[in-house]
């Protein structure tokens, strides 16, 4: 234990002891005082006057010397009751320095130690018995010990509390990095006397923040491959476009002459064949493309003004004879008085043909509606309704995330990519809107978008 704990115990002792002789000297005047004043109680009438006047007296200076004494013995009382909180406080502030979770250390302003925790003690790998009475400097590493020399001089010239990153080497042990922050504790005289310095093992520290570091690196490296991936994906699209289109235009021509010719019906059905296919590829090729520039943020919403009724209507009759072919039932219900709003037709369009699309792909038997209703002034909703294999409720929240599909088995015999409501979704909020999904499987799904009548400019 330190000195400086003892010494409120070592004031309370002397104090102890200097009244205790106090009362042992006092006690013997009074019980002879008390012994004289008894027997001229007795005889005090055979008493000549002045010896009488004597002991009144001698019987006041007896009253004042108990009251005194009574005084005194409070006052030791109160005195015991501080030392014994003083005792409680340096007791609590030296369980505080020794099982501080950080290393603590004292010295002189040499920096030769005079008092060690536990945790220091721990990181110096030895016993503070060892360590005390030690240069701290022994336990720097050789490569930093004459800046933590200079350092210590500066200090002591120009009394600044500061932390320094040093390399600690420990008894026996390997050295590591840590921080020491160093206070100078004055006298009155504003002379320094000692140094507290602490000690913190910073190995930890400096591994998080080089992981940070590489972390941070390998995220620039991700977003500069996933730029490239998204250019190169864009400019490939671009570039498959072009034949497809030609494909698709000659394809159809192709039909045509077939369907004109009656002996060629075989030919026609090949030349069918292959402008389905080329319809279905143009649609990845574009879908892939949207999902680039989404990836890229570069979606562009154009404003024009339009009649959403006949858009509605005209989209849907693209699917009719697909519909037609699977016996499905495609209803149209148009619940709009003001059928004029501002918005990207185009993408409006490809909104409704992604969701019409997945509704009759995954639709085998039964109906698909597409209502369109008026929710106020400013908002229209667009529901998509179909009797298909529905979707359980675990997946509806991924749905909406690219290369998402319900059952990959499923989907394979479904075609597709995954990318058509991730593509629906950016573009919804891109204009201001919001889609939701109610399914159940085997029962049926509704997909619902609600947009505002106006695009914010
Ligand atoms: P895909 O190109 O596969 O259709 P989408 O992003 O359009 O990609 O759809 C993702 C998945 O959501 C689909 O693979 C399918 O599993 C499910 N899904 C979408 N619409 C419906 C629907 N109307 N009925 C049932 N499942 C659907």
């Amino acid at each position: 234990m330190n000195s400086w704990i003892y010494f409120p115990f070592l004031m309370g002792w002397s104090l102890n002891v200097y009244t205790n002789k106090f009362f042992q000297r006092i006690q013997p005047v009074n019980q002879l005082a008390k012994d004289v004043d008894q027997q001229a109680n007795q005889s005090i009438s055979e008493q000549p006057e002045p010896f009488s006047i004597a002991l009144e007296e001698l019987r006041n200076a007896l009253d004042k010397l108990q009251t005194s004494e009574k005084e005194l013995r409070q006052q030791n009382e109160e005195l015991l009751k501080t030392r014994y909180r003083l005792e409680a406080e340096c007791q609590r502030y030296q369980e505080l320095f020794e099982f501080a979770p950080d290393g603590y250390l004292v010295t002189d302003t040499l920096g030769t130690i005079q008092e060690v925790n536990q945790a220091a003690a721990l990181l110096l790998n030895t016993s503070p018995k060892f360590i005390v009475g030690k240069p701290l400097c022994i336990f720097i590493a050789d490569s930093c010990r004459r800046l933590f020399r200079n350092e210590l001089a500066r200090l002591r010239q120009f009394h600044q509390s500061q932390e320094w990153i040093v390399q600690i080497q420990p008894k026996d042990g390997l050295s590591f990095d840590a921080a020491l922050t160093v206070a100078m504790v004055c006298n009155q005289d504003h002379q320094p006397v000692t140094l507290r310095w602490l000690l913190r093992d910073i190995t930890a520290r400096r591994q998080a923040q080089l992981q940070i570091q590489r972390i941070q690196f390998q995220n620039l490296q991700l977003v500069e491959a996933s730029r490239l991936k998204s250019q190169f994906l864009g400019m490939m699209s671009h570039e498959l476009r072009t034949p497809m289109n030609a494909i698709l235009g000659f394809s159809q021509l192709l039909l045509r002459q077939f369907q004109q010719q009656s002996s060629n019906s075989q030919q026609a059905k090949i030349a069918e064949r292959i402008l389905k296919n080329a319809k279905h590829l143009l649609r990845l090729i574009e879908d892939i493309l949207d999902f680039s520039r989404m990836e890229a943020e570069r979606f562009e919403l154009k404003r024009e003004c339009f009649d959403v009724s006949q858009l509605v209507t005209a989209t849907v009759e693209e699917f009719r004879a697909e519909a037609e072919q699977k016996h499905l039932e495609l209803q149209v219900n148009l619940e709009v008085s003001h059928p004029q709003v501002v918005n990207d037709s185009t993408r409006l369009r490809q909104i409704l043909t992604n969701l019409l699309s997945n509704a009759i792909k995954f639709t085998e038997s039964g109906w698909v509606v597409v209502r369109v209703e008026e929710i106020d002034s400013d908002r229209l909703a667009f529901s998509i309704l179909d009797t298909g294999i529905g979707i359980a409720e675990s997946e509806l929240a991924l749905i909406f995330r690219e290369f998402r599909q319900v059952n990959q088995t499923i989907s394979r015999e479904y075609e597709g990519t995954g990318l058509g409501l991730a593509i629906v979704d950016a573009l919804v909020h891109l204009m201001n809107g919001s889609i939701t999904v109610e399914s159940q499987v085997g029962i049926g799904s509704i997909f619902r978008v609600e947009l505002p009548r106006q695009l914010p400019a």
